[in-house]
């Protein structure tokens, strides 16, 4: 796209012509911070993905009992779980050369910053497991009347959590209160009710809806029809029309899915907005954060796992293999290079990289994919961390943790330093942009043939419209184009099977991603990390799977 696109045309592909025409009308070349491309490394998943033919030497191979393949969220709360049991006969291989996968997060002089994920919404009592994994991190305090764990307020998001940018200047909350007309008002009025309906209702067995994690919410035909519509429909068909109401909801899905409300399953949106209301009526619950985001989460569980860990080792062959009756599987390694290879016969692996990857991965699915697989869909992300050496010029309400551009197809920015209390001088602000393309093929390609350049002229172009002195201000930007970033919860995926054929074990490996889930969240990759670890050790008779 660079080599062959002018400046207008790539402007005008990711923000949109009258953007694109304005800024090129401005003169020469605009200056250009430090900065560089930092990944992720897609050298070695490609050749993995084109059949790389590798075989560790007689005396590369080691036993193990188990691998756990990818250093996610996933992987690290699988370890986490294995630890817990006291079971240490594990080994964890991740491509990267850091742990996290998209809840990495980055460093500067300034403050840390997060590549991917950047909160963690409160966990009700009802989810124990992660309740006791922040109750280890010293997150919990206490218990309410309730028995509702409470976060510390140190790990809350500060105030103010969310402006958004409109024609000109800056308004409090993500809601464009002003200039609403009443029936904007009583749209949004409905909406709500809609979404406290949703947060209220019970299905026979006593299940809600929408839980976190998912598993743990209703399968009845009520909420699965959900799914069969996409929430612009599903809108529509309630009379909700409101250009505001749409862009909060569409700013939603994009935001959480990659997706806009006309790609995304109603189930997923409305998920997006009941999940985490504890009862009709109530607050939504609040959001734990940290300068460098979900990447404290990642480093606290990537200490405990560190010994087992081998950074920037990819699984490139996954072999089930039977010896006399008795199952196995052998998983071959190689560096980023891909010049040295090493083998594991295990008894057992975890696989906690995305679905995608299993049929290039695993032998037994290279010969025969299962139909499933072509279900899983995944968007591409642009990340840009930016550091500056003063804070940009704002009109109307001052800097917030979210930064929203409502005329944008980015999401604006996050401020790491906010959560510090760092309100004057140097800044780093973490800068977000999902590619909502319809077909996520093309837009793979369009965001990985853009250079750096480009990715810093868009990003810059964008936050131009809100701050017009940002690149007088910008001392370094780099950038993370993430190819595979988040799986797409489009009509009919959550609820049509192909999740349901994944989750299960294939010969000896168990599955563990945030993408089993349908949708890119935290606590779903927790939720089958710690499960995947639970199904190892049922099988090894070290503890009972709950019924
Ligand atoms: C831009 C962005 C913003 C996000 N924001 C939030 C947020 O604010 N809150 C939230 O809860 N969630 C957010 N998410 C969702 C995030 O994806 C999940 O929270 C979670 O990090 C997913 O973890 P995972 O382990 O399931 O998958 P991944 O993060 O995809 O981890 C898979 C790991 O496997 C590794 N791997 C792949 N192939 C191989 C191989 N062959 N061998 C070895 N290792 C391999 C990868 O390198 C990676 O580390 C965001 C995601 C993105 C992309």
């Amino acid at each position: 796209m660079t080599n062959s696109f002018t400046r207008r045309e790539i402007l005008a592909a990711f923000l949109g012509l009258p953007v694109a025409l304005a800024a090129c009308s401005t003169g020469p070349e605009p200056r250009f911070p430090t900065g560089e491309i930092v990944g992720a490394s897609d050298g070695i998943g490609h050749r993995i993905r084109d059949g790389l033919s590798i075989s560790p030497a007689p005396d590369a191979w080691r036993r193990t009992g188990v691998v756990i393949v990818g250093g996610g969220i996933a992987g690290l709360s699988a370890a986490w779980q294995l630890l817990k049991s006291g079971f240490e006969d594990f080994v964890l291989l991740e491509l990267e050369p850091a742990a996290g996968g998209t809840s990495r997060s980055g460093t500067s002089p300034i403050v840390p910053y997060p590549w991917g994920a950047h909160y963690l919404p409160a966990p009700g009592k009802e989810n124990a497991p992660l309740v006791s994994l922040l109750d280890e991190m010293g997150i919990i305090e206490g218990r309410d009347e309730q028995d509702q764990p409470l976060v510390a307020e140190q790990f809350l998001c500060r105030d103010p959590e969310e402006r958004v940018f409109y024609r000109g200047r800056w308004y409090e909350g993500l809601y464009l209160r002003a200039g609403a007309g009443a029936d904007d008002l009583a749209q949004l009025e409905k909406f709500n009710a809609e979404v406290n309906r949703w947060v209220g209702w019970r299905d026979a067995r006593g299940r809600r809806a929408f839980a976190i994690p998912i598993k743990a919410g209703s399968d009845d035909a009520e909420v699965t029809a959900l799914d069969k519509v996409t929430m612009a429909d599903w809108l529509s068909g309630r009379g909700l029309n409101s250009p505001r109401l749409r862009w909060l909801i569409d700013y939603g899905c994009r935001d959480d899915y990659g997706l806009t409300l006309e790609q995304t399953s109603a189930w997923a949106a409305l998920f997006y907005f009941a999940s985490r209301v504890p009862k009709p009526g109530a607050e939504s619950r609040p959001l734990i954060t940290w300068p460098e985001g979900n990447g404290r989460l990642v480093s606290h569980l990537y200490r405990q796992a560190e010994s087992k860990a081998r950074l920037g080792l990819a699984a490139a062959q996954i072999i089930p293999t039977q010896t006399n009756g008795q199952s196995a599987v052998d998983v071959i390694a190689v560096d980023a290079n891909a010049r040295e290879a090493f083998g594991f016969h295990a008894d057992q692996v975890i696989f906690a990289a995305p679905q995608f990857l299993a049929r290039y991965l695993i032998r037994d699915y290279r010969d025969h994919v299962p139909a499933h697989l072509a279900e899983f869909q995944y968007g591409s992300w642009m990340v840009a961390n930016l550091s500056l050496r003063d804070r940009p010029v704002s009109r109307g309400f001052p800097l917030a943790w979210d930064n929203v551009l409502y005329e944008s197809p980015s999401l604006g920015y996050v401020a790491a330093t906010h959560q510090r209390g760092l309100d004057h001088g140097p800044a780093v602000f973490t800068y977000y942009y999902p590619m909502c393309d319809a077909d996520p093929r093309v837009a793979r390609e369009k965001l990985l043939s853009l250079d750096w350049r480009s990715c810093v002229d868009v990003t810059l172009t964008d936050l131009s419209r809100a701050h017009q002195d940002i690149r007088a201000l910008v001392e370094r930007l780099d950038v993370m184009r993430w190819g595979h970033a988040m799986i797409r919860p489009r009509p009919g995926f959550i609820w049509g099977g192909a999740r349901a054929a994944a989750v299960k074990s294939f010969r000896g490996i168990h599955f563990a991603n945030t993408d089993l889930s349908g949708v890119a969240l935290f606590e779903e990759a927790f939720y089958h990390g710690t499960r995947a670890g639970d199904e190892i050790l049922s099988a090894r008779g070290l503890r009972s799977l709950p019924g």
